[in-house]
């Protein structure tokens, strides 16, 4: 029997879960923006102003969805504007309904009619305070671009809660930092945190036409029952997605009489199978004599302790799934019909 790991329920929705529009400093209005991303295929924006915590339900029709969303920060003081670290969050919404920010004071209203919210101190203390009354608002908390914000093993191993990390930040790559995360994931799964990942764009549009626009580089492929609002955070808040910035993912799905996993993709060069330890498995179209490969087969042992998979196409982009951990399966290790590599 298949056990979908990925839902296999509903459709699957491009999605941008980090941008930036005219509400603080992009270039964009929502509207605009929304038009310009469904042209290129998106169905769901996350609206994820600096600071202020603004909705954006009249953009949502049945082909479209806006999330509302804010980012905030917690900023290390003390140090040159260009040298201190910070730790970057957004908040998005769970349900549609709620109109403040997830820091909010409850009774202090700033002069533009919004709450003041508190600020967190760059420390594991501060950020953990943030993400949990993110959580404790009903918010998808995520973790952005610890690259461009100098966070280093010492800083992020001590957050705990987030649901998401950006494997991989646009804006931040077409800058020139290294924003593709995969240690940094690695680093917190090993140590049994249990975080899902995501592609964003982090978009400003601020240069047009150049090598420098931030649109269209990182998504986050959501499959969801309908583009419902509460059904698309359902999906984010269970994991149902998987972060790209080329390739193709159609199914991912544990086979639970030999306990194989699978994974179907689309013009695939190069599949890896990650595990929590060296044990890595890497699949080429080339040596399997196919120009694409379309779908792969892996086992999985109780000392892997999670599996995530990379999808890669010819030109070097990835596709990145999940990680799960293998105790919450349900495979029962003592089955001698268990698929062996
Ligand atoms: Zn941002």
């Amino acid at each position: 029997m298949k056990k979908y790991l990925i839902s296999n329920q509903g459709h699957w929705y491009k999605a941008n879960l980090h941008s930036h529009s005219t509400v603080s400093d992009g270039e964009l209005t929502p509207e605009q923006m929304k038009e310009l991303y469904q042209t290129h295929g998106y169905s769901v924006i996350a609206f994820t102003d600096h600071n202020r915590f603004v909705t954006h339900n009249e953009l949502s029709d049945e082909r479209f969805l806006a999330l509302n969303g804010v980012e905030d920060s917690a900023d290390e003081t003390g140090k040159s504007r260009f040298r201190n670290k910070c730790c970057d969050i957004c908040f998005i919404a769970g349900d549609p309904d709620r109109t403040l920010h997830p820091m909010q004071y409850p009774d202090k209203v700033k002069g533009d009619g919004q709450y003041a919210a508190w600020k967190a101190e760059y420390s594991p203390f501060g950020v953990n305070g943030m993400i949990q009354a993110g959580r404790d608002n009903g918010f998808f908390v995520t973790h952005n671009h610890p690259c461009w914000s100098l966070e280093e093993y010492r800083d992020y191993m001590g957050y705990r809660d987030m649901h998401a990390m950006e494997i991989f930040n646009w804006s931040s790559a077409v800058d020139g930092y290294n924003e593709y995360n995969p240690d940094i994931y690695d680093d917190q799964l090993r140590a049994g945190k249990r975080l899902f990942v995501i592609a964003t764009d982090d978009n400003h549009n601020r240069r047009p036409g150049t090598c420098h626009w931030d649109s269209f580089g990182g998504w986050t492929m959501i499959k969801a029952k309908s583009l419902a609002y509460r059904d698309v955070t359902d999906a984010l808040f269970h994991g149902d997605f998987y972060a790209s910035r080329g390739p193709v993912i159609n199914a991912l799905w544990l086979d639970t009489e030999d306990g194989s996993v699978h994974i179907e993709c689309e013009k695939a060069v190069k599949v890896v199978l990650t595990r929590g330890g060296r044990r890595l498995r890497a699949v080429y179209a080339a040596e399997e004599g196919v120009e694409y490969l379309t779908e792969i087969k892996f086992s999985v042992d109780p000392n892997d302790i999670y599996f995530r998979v990379t999808v890669f196409d010819e030109n070097g982009m990835t596709a990145d799934t999940n990680a799960y951990f293998v105790d919450t399966l349900g495979i029962d290790f003592t089955n001698e019909n268990l698929f062996r590599e």
